[in-house]
């Protein structure tokens, strides 16, 4: 999702979206304009804009507080937060991988709706003995958290209440495959019925309350269905290593070889879009037809393959009995979907972008197979591809 960075703490990038900027407009005007006047009499126009836009920022925040609480338990579980991002819809915490245990899940899920509970319950409390605007404007900031607090602990995945509900099926029957099936389910029927919910409100006459369940709805729908089509293709991708379909012993480069001899050489003779770059022995990054392209013909003769390369730091570096699964969830999040396969830090193999098509385009085919015959996909012996 796109936006830009606003902070970053304890190393997470906050980001916003576009579409948040609209939202908070919106909100700022509602409250100036509606809510707050309607709750106490007597301000300037320009005291209750002043209280709507401050709300509207403690909201923002409290937002960031909620996802904060997933992302600070999720780092304690192992694991990592690419960053936060606040959209049309609230926010989202980034996790580079689903939690290792129901346990964790679970204890993910259930921080963000416990902060927002937390803000909404102490905001209320103060707003009780506080006068005037201030009282009023604290009792819609509380109320707007428990209300969030509680939308979230719907049972559809993407929300909170889903993967808390998945966490739990997850933790009964010890198939997290199938709990991720049973809450995406639910979770798209549950949309589906958000959806019909908001077009009847519309219908009846309602106002933006009936458009807005059915952008949630529709978003909570898709969501899940996105998430169920993950789970389906995740889970054969799980039992197979990544040995199985790297390219073994891949042909490498000497980092001082020039651009032109690279050419002629190597990329002329061999068959690969990408090189493992050495220094006296040693892998230090990758080379590819991508990079050499963008490099001028008068310059090819006077760079070295080691100038150009993606440095070691940058490449995404997997063991050979990793599942495919977890290097998949990792080349997603890069622009480059390649992987060098390191065995007790000797370089085995390469993945490249065409070995993961073919793979995908593989399971897609076994996992047709096995419906017909209705027996179990035979994924292990998918054998290692080394053409691209
Ligand atoms: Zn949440």
């Amino acid at each position: 999702m796109n936006g830009f960075v606003i902070a970053k703490i304890r190393g997470i990038e906050i980001r916003v979206n576009w579409s948040v900027v609209v939202i908070g407009a919106l909100v700022a005007w509602s409250l100036a304009e509606n809510i707050l006047p309607e709750a106490i009499e007597g301000y300037r126009t320009g005291e209750y804009w002043t209280a709507g836009v401050l709300a509207t920022i403690a909201f923002f925040a409290a937002l960031v507080g909620h996802e904060m609480g997933h992302s600070l338990v999720a780092i304690k579980a192992g694991v990592n937060v690419e960053g936060i991002t606040l959209w049309l819809f609230g926010g989202v915490a980034e996790l580079d991988r689903s939690p290792d245990s129901p346990r964790d899940a679970l204890r993910i899920a259930a921080a963000g709706p416990a902060v927002s509970a937390v803000i909404g319950v102490v905001a209320l409390l103060v707003s009780i003995p506080t006068a005037g605007l201030i009282g009023s404007t604290l009792a819609w900031f509380g109320f707007i958290n428990l209300l969030l607090a509680a939308f979230n602990l719907l049972p559809a995945i993407p929300m909170d209440g889903g993967r808390i509900y998945q966490a739990r099926l997850w933790s009964k029957n010890g198939n997290e495959h199938e709990a991720t099936r049973k809450a995406s389910q639910l979770g798209h029927r549950i949309g589906g019925a958000m959806v019909m919910l908001g077009v009847l409100e519309v219908l009846l006459g309602g106002t933006i309350g009936g458009f807005w369940l059915v952008m949630v709805g529709w978003f909570v729908r898709e969501a899940a269905r996105a998430e169920l089509q993950h789970a389906e293709v995740d889970q054969p991708l799980r039992s197979i290593a990544v040995s199985q379909v790297m390219s073994p012993d891949p042909v490498r480069v000497g980092a001082e070889t020039m651009i032109t001899e690279f050419i002629l050489g190597s990329l002329h003779r061999g068959r690969h879009a990408s090189y493992p770059v050495t220094r006296g022995g040693i892998v230090t990054g990758l080379i590819t037809i991508r990079q050499i392209q963008d490099v001028e013909p008068d310059a090819r003769s006077d760079t070295t393959v080691g100038q150009l390369a993606i440095p070691l730091d940058d490449v995404v570096i997997v063991e050979p009995d990793s599942p495919v699964s977890d290097l998949l969830n990792e080349l997603g999040r890069r622009q480059d979907r390649r992987a060098l396969v390191f065995d007790q830090g000797e370089l085995v193999g390469i993945v490249s972008p065409s070995d993961i098509t073919r793979l995908i385009t593989v399971v897609g085919l076994l996992g047709h197979e096995s419906d017909q015959a209705n027996h179990p996909a035979p994924t292990k012996e998918i054998p290692p591809c080394s053409t691209k």
